[in-house]
């Protein structure tokens, strides 16, 4: 018979009394915090109640919003009461945000149409009269593109951008008016402030050129629009003399923000397909992907030159061309006058002559009307570093602007017949701006075939320019 061995550890009587008193414990701490438990719960549904019932009474004094009332209070209060005390929140308030005021656009029929002004290859702008103020504005209907995928960006870019701009010589846009189809993207029109003349037309039509004093006007206006466009980190991209308006009061505006963007500090890679050929800088035609300002510097450049002589100064037929007239009026680029010009895409199979023309020389040949200030300006703007050319700010300070003859004030400046109020605006052969994704990408090799048949020709330019 074997007889149950005492473990070393066997309860004595003494051991059972302290398990019983530690399980009495623990059962009355576990019923304490159920009690707790429960009365925190009762105090929160308490309080959701009263929650549901401010809710509604705000919901009833606003009178808005009659669905709120029936909603139950989303948030449960957590903590109602510290240690078993409770407290006192102040009573919840709903938070209202002003919702943005959103306005319907007005129909295009408002207007009423009274000529066409210009019908381009991609553009549509007519004259038009506000049935309701009479009073009358350009119509522009918004560009498309290929892609047929929404509104394109350059029409996007063209809104925002105006819709930014308020400065007497940028063309203020009235607003945006939608055809009676909405669904057709075709259909949305900016109504802009009308102007008399453009620049490209009034220059074909002259028999003179501007007088000096006329030129300081309307390039010291240019630059004046210009320089608040940089300020405001806005790149026109598009600057010639048919994107300049002139009113009869010889108030002069910048059109066609179809090509502008935003820009940042460094600046942001961009395409290189902007600016229509004559007016294009020679950083784009070499392929910088990063440029800036001193791109529109270029293009008020050529618009001085062909201000002061009626002509578009550098007529390329093509990219290749365009450089080199650009090399035969502005000399050739070495590593001294533009460093680094040689690591931009397309210079890197470029040939150029051993003994180059010196820049300016042949500007100031030129323009040999033109006092020094006049021709410095000229030739500063038109430098092939784009980082030597003068910002918008340090042209309008110019020395050339402070000479004699003065400017003509506006009120002075001339009226001319327009006809925009009468026919149809014609175009003699100047190229459009490239359009996105439509221009194929200029490669270097690209050039070479063009090229070799130009080369004797180029020789007889006095120098001779070879891509490879
Ligand atoms: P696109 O982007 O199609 O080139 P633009 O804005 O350059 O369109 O306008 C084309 C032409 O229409 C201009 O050269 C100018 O003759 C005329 N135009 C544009 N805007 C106005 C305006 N606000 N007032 C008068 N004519 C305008």
């Amino acid at each position: 018979m074997s007889t149950k061995q005492k473990s070393r550890w066997a309860d004595d009587e003494e051991d059972a009394v302290l398990e019983a008193q530690r399980k009495k414990e623990k059962e009355e701490k576990k019923r304490a915090k159920a009690e707790k438990q429960r009365r925190a719960d009762e105090a929160a549904a308490l309080r959701a109640a009263e929650l549901q019932g401010e809710a509604a009474a705000v919901a009833d004094s606003s009178n808005n919003n009659t669905e709120l009332s029936s909603r139950p209070a989303k948030r449960r209060r957590i903590s109602p009461e510290i240690e078993g005390v409770k407290v006192e929140l102040p009573p919840a308030k709903l938070l209202r945000f002003p919702s943005p005021e959103w306005k319907k656009c007005r129909s295009v029929e408002d207007y009423e149409k009274l000529n066409d002004i210009e019908e381009g290859a991609y553009g549509w702008v007519s004259r038009a009269k506000d049935s309701r103020t009479g009073n009358v504005v350009a119509l522009k209907r918004l560009k498309m593109d290929n892609a047929n995928d929404g509104i394109p960006v350059t029409g996007l870019r063209e809104i925002q951008t105006l819709m930014d701009c308020e400065h007497p010589n940028i063309v203020a846009l009235q607003e945006v008016v939608v055809g009676e189809d909405t669904s057709k993207i075709e259909n949305i029109f900016l109504v802009l402030d009308f102007l008399e003349h453009d620049l490209k037309t009034l220059l074909e039509d002259m028999s003179e050129p501007f007088l000096t004093s006329e030129i300081k006007t309307l390039l010291h206006q240019l630059t004046s629009g210009v320089s608040y466009l940089h300020q405001n980190w806005i790149l026109h991209r598009d600057l010639k003399t048919s994107n300049l308006l002139l009113n009869n009061r010889g108030v002069l505006k910048i059109a066609d923000f179809g090509m502008a963007r935003y820009f940042g500090d460094p600046p942001p890679k961009m395409t290189q397909l902007v600016v229509t050929l004559w007016y294009r800088a020679p950083e784009l035609l070499l392929g910088a992907e990063r440029y800036g300002t001193p791109v529109d510097m270029w293009s008020i450049g050529c618009i001085f030159g062909e201000l002061l002589t009626k002509e578009p100064l550098l007529q390329g037929k093509n990219e290749v061309d365009e450089l080199s007239k650009i090399f035969e009026l502005c000399g050739i680029p070495t590593e001294e006058t533009w460093p680094g010009f040689k690591r931009l895409p397309n210079a890197r199979s470029l040939r150029l002559p051993q003994n180059p023309v010196s820049q300016g020389s042949v500007l100031r040949a030129k323009f040999p009307f033109l006092t020094k200030a006049g021709s410095q300006l000229l030739i500063d703007l038109l430098a092939l570093n784009p980082g030597k050319r003068p910002s918008a700010q340090e042209v309008l300070e110019h020395a050339f602007f402070r000479e004699e003859p003065r400017m003509k004030s506006a009120e002075m400046f001339p009226t001319f017949p327009s006809k925009a109020g009468q026919e149809k605006r014609r175009r003699r052969g100047t190229p459009n701006a490239p359009m996105r994704g439509n221009v194929p990408e200029i490669k270097a090799t690209d050039f070479s075939g063009i090229f070799a048949g130009r080369e004797d020709e180029e020789k007889g330019g006095g120098f001779s320019l070879k891509l490879i």
